[in-house]
């Protein structure tokens, strides 16, 4: 319908990016594909009126499908059709642009659009395995259009970008680049990688960390990449090509995967898997939030700010340090004539604290820590005071502000072992 309705209006409509590359995958291993993202590119207009082609035809289709919901965002003269029944099972994304140049008035700003044809849109994409286009209409409907050699990079299982400057303009392609390689199980072309490596060395993160103001869509698009990387099941093979190319400095330039970072990545699974085993919490951004934990105190609420992080999450890396020195207390050892932090202390000081919380203290804090924090998530957490406020009543004691006390009391004396039983209880309140 789409060919159809472009076709009928002289334009010419082809499908690109990421759908034509899984199908020429797909199609290398004769494996079935299921494609939920589609983006279509409509050229060869000759008026200036049509730059607003890929709207128009947005809106023609959506006259056709009408369960269809229309998104139309002006300054880049796309629009996209959603089909959303069930986000899992049966959810289609179509994506209609007008092709375009994207010109950069200054590295990694925000794009400008032109209309041009669709050479130039394939150019100013990220790699060259995702800049051939299917052509829709006719006249030779079903020809590929591989100007940069993407087919030959697909069957070298390699990416490759498409110019030097590529990571200049555009740091966040280093993550896309990282993310395509380990998912696909390429390569990085070693030119590629050297390119990489100049734009690093160049200081390109200084800009992806420090313009927040001047260009947050970068901000956006980096955070975006990373939840791609941290939610994927190749996470950890990504992560470790980010840190040997340096990346990691464009979420900072003080970040690097050393030792220290890939231990507190390790704890922090193994805090996940025991602490969240229902997986309540949100893994990729426990993930992220325990990279940016590895950073100097003063660091950490600046970058997820950055980074558009929830208020919780900001809140958290603020904080982080003044929750670990408060935590650090659970670990008093017996000396001196001094006794152990009792149980009820235990929950006193963590009960102030959310899971999410808990975990980066633990990720980053001794074992002797970890298990007291354990300790309090599974057993002491759930301790209840013997009576409850009915049983006060029941007992003559007079309802007021005082029961929160007595109540409190009562759970630390249970979780101290010192009462068990009911009859220890009400001897506990009287004494
Ligand atoms: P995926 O299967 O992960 O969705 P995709 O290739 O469809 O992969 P998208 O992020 O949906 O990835 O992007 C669609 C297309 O837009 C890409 O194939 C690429 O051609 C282009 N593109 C996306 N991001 C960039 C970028 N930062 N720079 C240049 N081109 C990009």
């Amino acid at each position: 319908k789409a060919s159809q309705e472009a076709q009928r209006r002289g334009w010419h409509l082809y499908l690109v990016g990421g759908a034509v590359r899984d199908l020429l995958l797909a199609k290398a291993v004769t494996r079935t594909l299921l494609i939920k993202d589609i983006d279509l590119v409509v050229d060869g207009f000759h008026k200036a009126a049509d730059v607003g082609a890929g709207v128009e035809l947005a809106k023609a289709l959506q006259q056709i499908y009408t369960t269809a919901r229309l998104e139309v965002h002006g300054a880049f003269q796309t629009a996209a059709l959603l089909w959303h029944k069930d986000p899992e099972l049966d959810s289609l994304w179509v994506d209609i642009a007008t092709s375009r140049t994207e010109f950069y008035p200054y590295p990694a700003a925000n794009p400008e659009v032109e209309a041009s044809s669709i050479r130039q849109d394939l150019y100013r994409r990220d790699f060259t395995i995702n800049a051939m286009a299917l052509r829709l209409t006719s006249p030779n409907s079903g020809e590929l259009l591989d100007f940069f050699g993407g087919l030959h990079d697909l069957e070298a299982k390699q990416i490759r970008v498409l110019h030097a400057n590529s990571f200049i303009e555009d740091p966040t392609r280093i993550y896309r680049g990282v993310r395509f390689a380990v998912r696909l199980g390429f390569h990085l072309e070693p030119q590629t990688e050297e390119y990489i490596r100049y734009a690093i060395d160049s200081g390109v993160y200084d800009r992806t960390a420090r313009e927040n103001g001047r260009a947050p869509a970068l901000q956006t698009r980096l955070k975006a990449e990373l939840k791609h990387i941290l939610e994927a099941p190749y996470w950890k093979s990504a992560l470790q090509l980010l840190g040997d190319l340096g990346a990691l400095k464009c979420i900072h330039h003080t970040l690097s995967l050393d030792e220290n970072l890939l231990r507190q990545l390790r704890l922090l699974e193994r805090c996940l898997r025991r602490y969240d085993p229902q997986g309540t919490l949100i893994h990729w951004q426990m993930r992220l939030e325990a990279l940016i934990a590895c950073l100097a105190s003063e660091y950490r609420g600046e970058v997820a700010k950055n980074l558009q992080l929830p208020d919780d999450s900001i809140h958290r890396l603020e904080n982080l340090a003044k929750a670990r020195e408060n935590v650090e207390k659970i670990s008093v050892l017996p000396e001196n004539g001094k006794a152990e932090i009792s149980p009820s202390q235990v929950v006193q000081l963590l009960r102030q604290y959310d899971l999410p919380m808990l975990i980066l203290v633990a990720v980053q804090s001794s074992r002797t820590i970890r298990q007291k924090i354990w300790k309090y998530l599974t057993v002491w957490s759930q301790v209840q005071p013997i009576l409850n406020g009915n049983d006060l009543k029941k007992l003559g004691y007079k309802p007021g502000p005082h029961f929160r006390q007595m109540l409190d009391d009562l759970l630390a004396a249970t979780l101290d072992g010192k009462i068990c039983d009911r009859f220890e209880a009400e001897k506990f309140l009287i004494d």
